[in-house]
C-alpha cells in the first residue's frame, strides 16, 4: 500500500531536477510564476533578452522549520517513514541561543496529571527506540524523587495509570541518596523509571538519523516567512523559496513572530529567560535521583544529576523569568541574584551539593497559559511549540504526533487540549 503522501510526493519530485539533497528543483524567473527545469509548466519568458534568475524555487514534500529538540525530531520521524523533508535551522546546528541546548533534561513519569502521565509512558517507548537506532544511551534511568504537597498527587496519577512508584522514609531516603536532605518526617515519592535525556546529543542523534534517512538540513538559514497558498505553503528565506505539501513549524521562541499573519490566530506565547546553575557533589561516587521540589501550588526547585557530561548536578527553579523578544538574544546574562538563591536551596536542601556552585547557564521558554503544549494543524501549516519548560522528555513522541498531522493523521491525544484555537492562546 502506498503512503499517504506517495502519489503527492511523485508528482512533485518529477516537475524538478533534483538538488544534491534529492529535493526537486524550479527556477523562478523575475515577473514570473515557477518554471520547472523540465518544462513540465511551460511559460513564455516574460522579458526581453531572456529571464533574469532571481532565485530557485525548490519544491519539497515538508519543510520543517527550527532544528531545537521538536523540528529535529519532526524530521527524523519523516524521513523514517521515507517522507522527503527539509530542515531549516536559523543558526548552527546545536547552538545555545533556544531551548534544547545544554547536557541534561529531567524524563519522569511523575505527573500529577494522568494524561501527560501517559504521554510519558508512550515517550518512554520512543525514547528506547530512538536510542536504539542511534546505538547510543541517550536517557539514562537515574530515578527520580518527588518532595512536597504536590507528590500526592502525582503518587495519584502514577497509580492510575499503573506506572510503578512507591514511598520512601526520610531515613529511606537518606540511606539510598545521602545527597538529598529529606526533613524529619518526611516521605518523598520515588519513581525508578524517571531518568535523565542527554539533552544536547539527543538532538545531535536526531539530526543525525534524520540525514541518514534522506532529509536536507540546512543550518544558517533562517526562514524569514511561511505563507499558505491553498493547500501548499511558500517558505521564504534570503537565498531562495520554497513550496512544500506541509510545513511544520517548530520555531520554538521563535514561533509567534513567524506564524503572524500565518494563521487565523497567532497563539499567544511568551518567552521567558531560565538560568540553571551547576554544583559539584561533594562525593562524587554518590548516587543521585532527580528530585522536583512540589511547592503548594505549581513545581518549583528541580535537580539534575551529573550524567552525559554535565559539569554537575544541575538546580533550578521551574519558575518562569523574565520575558523576552527573542529577536533581542542572546541572553547570556548571569542573574547573581538567582545564583544565590539556588546556593540558598543547596544549604537547605541538597547537603550532598557544595553550595559554591560551578557555573551558571542561560535557556529559555515558551510558556503558553494553560502551559500545555501546541500540536496542531491549520490548512498545510503544522505548529509544534508552546513547549512551557516541560517537553524535552516527550521530544522523540511529540517527533512522530508532528510527522503524523504532517501525513494528515490525528494525534492519539486530546485534541483539543493541545489546539491552536484554544482559549488560553487566543484571549487576549
Ligand atoms: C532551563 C531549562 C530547563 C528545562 N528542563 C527540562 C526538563 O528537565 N525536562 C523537560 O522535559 N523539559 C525541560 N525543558 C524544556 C525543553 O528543553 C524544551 O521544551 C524543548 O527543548 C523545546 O524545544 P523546541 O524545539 O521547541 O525549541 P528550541 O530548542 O528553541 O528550537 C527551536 C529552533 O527553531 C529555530 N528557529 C526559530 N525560528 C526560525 C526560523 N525562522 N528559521 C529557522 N529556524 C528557526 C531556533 O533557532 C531553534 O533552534 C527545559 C527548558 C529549559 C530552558
Amino acid at each position: 500500500m502506498s503512503a499517504p503522501w506517495q502519489s503527492h510526493d511523485q508528482r512533485t519530485l518529477s516537475c524538478g531536477a533534483s538538488t544534491p539533497e534529492g529535493n526537486s528543483v524550479t527556477i523562478r524567473h523575475k515577473d514570473e510564476k515557477a518554471v520547472p527545469r523540465d518544462g513540465a509548466s511551460r511559460r513564455s519568458p516574460a522579458a526581453p533578452g531572456g529571464p533574469a534568475i532571481v532565485a530557485a524555487v525548490e519544491r519539497v514534500e515538508v519543510a520543517v522549520v527550527g532544528a531545537g529538540l521538536i523540528g529535529s525530531a519532526t524530521a527524523r520521524a519523516l524521513a523514517a517513514r521515507g517522507v522527503p523533508v527539509l530542515l531549516f535551522e536559523q543558526f548552527g546546528l546545536g547552538h545555545d541561543r533556544g531551548s534544547s541546548h545544554g547536557a541534561t533534561r529531567i524524563f519522569r513519569y511523575s505527573h500529577p496529571d494522568p494524561c501527560y502521565v501517559e504521554m510519558a509512558v508512550r515517550a518512554g517507548e520512543a525514547w528506547a527506540a530512538l536510542a536504539a537506532d542511534a546505538g547510543e544511551e541517550l536517557l539514562v534511568r537515574t530515578g527520580g524523587l518527588d518532595a512536597g504537597p504536590g507528590a500526592e498527587d502525582c503518587a495519584r496519577a502514577l497509580a492510575e495509570c499503573g506506572v510503578a512508584h512507591s514511598w520512601l522514609t526520610e531515613r529511606q531516603v537518606l540511606a539510598r541518596f545521602p545527597g538529598i536532605g529529606a526533613r524529619p518526617g518526611e516521605r518523598m515519592l520515588f519513581q525508578p523509571d524517571t531518568g535523565v535525556c542527554l539533552a544536547g546529543r539527543t538532538v545531535a542523534a536526531l539530526q543525525r538519523l534524520a540525514r541518514r534517512d534522506g532529509a536536507a538540513v540546512r543550518a544558517g538559514a533562517p526562514v524569514l516567512g511561511v505563507e499558505p497558498q491553498g493547500d501548499q505553503v511558500l517558505l521564504r528565506t534570503a537565498a531562495c523559496e520554497v513550496t512544500a505539501r506541509v510545513a511544520v513549524v517548530t520555531a520554538g521562541p521563535w514561533a509567534q513572530g513567524l506564524l503572524t499573519g500565518a494563521l487565523s490566530q497567532v497563539p499567544r506565547l511568551t518567552v521567558t529567560v531560565q538560568q540553571v546553575r551547576y554544583f559539584a557533589a561533594r562525593d562524587p561516587a554518590a548516587p543521585w535521583p532527580t528530585l522536583i521540589e512540589w511547592p503548594p501550588s505549581g513545581l518549583c526547585w528541580y535537580a539534575v544529576p551529573a550524567v552525559g557530561g554535565a559539569p554537575g548536578v544541575k538546580v533550578a527553579a521551574h519558575v518562569p523569568g523574565p520575558a523576552v523578544d527573542p529577536g533581542d538574544g542572546p541572553f547570556t546574562g548571569i542573574d547573581p541574584a538567582l545564583e544565590d538563591e539556588a546556593a540558598d536551596y543547596v544549604r537547605d536542601r541538597l547537603p550532598g551539593l557544595d553550595p559554591a556552585g560551578l557555573a551558571a547557564e542561560t535557556c529559555l521558554y515558551t510558556m503558553t497559559a494553560d502551559e500545555d503544549f501546541v500540536l496542531d494543524r491549520e490548512g498545510p501549516l503544522v505548529v509544534g511549540g508552546g513547549c512551557s519548560g516541560h517537553a524535552f522528555k516527550f521530544g522523540p513522541l511529540l517527533g512522530e504526533f508532528l510527522a503524523g498531522l504532517a501525513l494528515g493523521h490525528d494525534i492519539p491525544v486530546p485534541r483539543e487540549r493541545f489546539a491552536l484555537a484554544r482559549p488560553a492562546l487566543t484571549k487576549r
